[in-house]
């Protein structure tokens, strides 16, 4: 039997991840019992991914464990920095086209290595750096380097706190704004493209600017 193929509205999608991330913020100390095995019959031959993640490679950020899903759920792409870069964006195309996938979540987090690693860079420039370390940094500099002109400059946590986040847009705007098919679906089929943070320290994932994404 060939199973109903109904499509989840990025609002729809986006109650699940945070009733998920709700229940792993409870759950913290437990263990999760999500991915019943069973599923994976129905997942055989056919996917329908409700939610699509880019995010960081951080290992303490699992997009199927900090919003308690499981197989088949999301269509997750894991790059350091949680950047944007041609493969990113032709990955999320993949998803959004193939399986009508109505939301896209830039998953960034607290104390990512990348940002701090872009502005360590920023203060003492290194040449030994690696062309592909390099890369990385490269995509996330523009987002940050602005900040270390203002007075956060003079305030570590706090400058590290805000160049998370402004990373995190950065990838929301490349995305929504870096591809003609994107750029489509946004338009006519409901496609809606958020930024999130996730803390390291309380499990809590904190979506930005959610009113403008369905505007
Ligand atoms: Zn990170």
């Amino acid at each position: 039997m060939r199973a109903q193929r109904f499509v989840t509205t990025a609002r729809e999608a986006l109650e699940r991840l945070r009733a998920g991330n709700r229940r792993f913020v409870a759950s913290i100390g437990d263990h999760l019992t999500s991915t019943p095995t069973i599923r994976r019959i129905d997942l055989q031959t056919q996917q329908q991914p409700f939610a699509i993640v880019l995010g960081c490679s951080d290992s303490r950020v699992p997009a199927e464990i900090v919003f308690d899903q499981g197989l088949g759920d999301l269509f997750v792409i894991r790059v350091a920095g949680n950047i944007v870069a041609p493969s990113q964006i032709g990955s999320i195309e993949f998803a959004a086209a193939r399986f009508e996938t109505r939301l896209v979540v830039v998953l960034g987090h607290s104390q990512c290595g990348a940002v701090a690693a872009t502005l360590e860079e920023l203060r003492i420039p290194t040449e030994s750096q690696s062309r592909n370390m390099r890369a990385i940094v490269d995509r996330v500099r523009p987002a940050v380097e602005g900040l270390l002109r203002t007075d956060l400059a003079k305030k570590p946590d706090a400058l590290m706190k805000e160049a998370v986040r402004a990373n995190i847009r950065a990838s929301v705007d490349q995305l929504r704004h870096g591809s003609d098919i994107l750029e489509q679906l946004i338009r006519d089929e409901g496609l809606a493209i958020v930024g999130a943070e996730y803390s390291l320290e309380t499990g809590v994932v904190e979506f930005f600017d959610r009113t403008a994404a369905f505007s």
